[in-house]
């Protein structure tokens, strides 16, 4: 089946052994996805992969919330066993990445302050970290506004602050809300902005929150995502998740909408064919 997975991580070592399969597979069905750059070192990554396999692999490049505090929270072995991040993280670099053809979107940045949960902060220490967070988030905003591409977004519990520091910066483009959670009401707010588009992954094969939301929104506002390989949907949990399991969750969206699995494929593969341009 034809999909097209709006959010992935294929750069990561995670797949080091599966790679070449998942991409010969996409090959096959004219699937496409996108490489999602989470730091400095694996955006340059996710690029090659995209060079390579450019009828299958867009690229993004981008500092993920996790990344931005200027050192290292923990050590993510599906990310990487090898490549190692270099903090604090050189944004500047971000620009230069950024030119390269492949590149079709900036992110995933943006807000997530449960991290800091797992970190011994003092109350300065948290301030700080969200000052750290929110200086990287306005910079790639700045970057994705100068250049004109759409941006990734990755918001925590932290819509209002997002949609907030968005407008601060005049930001006039597109952007995807990735693996939206939040609730009606946070919706409601995003979608007044044409522009905005809300990303699902497999989370809602197993847990329903999102059922009211995703019964409210336009097709047209709606993506579907893996965001591998992490979060498997059902029946796949205890596997590592990859590109084609978005179709799972493309099933629960069709449950949901009371549409067929086709429809649903088609109309998210246009959504993200229009919002990355290509
Ligand atoms: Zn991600």
């Amino acid at each position: 089946m034809k999909f097209f997975d709006s959010h992935c991580h294929l750069q990561f070592e995670a797949f080091d052994e599966l790679r070449e399969q998942i991409i010969s597979e996409m090959q096959k069905n004219n699937s496409r996805t996108i490489n999602v750059g989470s730091s400095i070192e694996n955006s340059e990554t996710g690029i090659k992969l995209a060079e390579k396999y450019s009828d299958v692999l867009i690229s993004s490049v981008g500092v993920h919330p996790f990344h931005s505090l200027g050192f290292e929270i923990y050590e993510d072995k599906d990310e990487s066993h090898n490549l190692k991040n270099i903090y604090p993280q050189n944004l500047n670099k971000l620009k230069e990445l950024a030119k390269n053809p492949v590149v079709k979107a900036i992110g995933e940045c943006g807000i997530d302050f449960s991290y800091f949960n797992h970190l011994k902060g003092s109350e300065n220490d948290i301030i700080n970290w969200k000052q750290k967070q929110i200086e990287c988030f306005r910079f790639q905003i700045k970057l994705a506004k100068k250049l004109n591409l759409p941006l990734i977004l990755h918001i925590r519990n932290e819509y209002k602050l997002a949609l907030t520091i968005l407008e601060e910066e005049n930001f006039d483009g597109q952007a995807i809300f990735h693996f939206f959670k939040g609730n009606i009401s946070e919706m409601e707010e995003i979608l007044k902005n044409e522009k905005y588009f809300f990303g699902f992954s497999g989370v809602i094969t197993y847990d329903d929150t999102m059922t009211e939301v995703i019964k409210m929104l336009p097709m047209s506002k709606i993506m579907i995502e893996t965001d591998a390989p992490y979060v498997s949907p059902i029946p796949f949990k205890r596997e590592i998740n990859q590109p084609k399991y978005v179709v799972k969750v493309a099933e629960k969206i069709a449950e949901i909408k009371n549409n067929s699995i086709n429809e649903i494929l088609n109309a998210t593969f246009e959504n993200a064919i229009r919002f990355f341009g290509i």
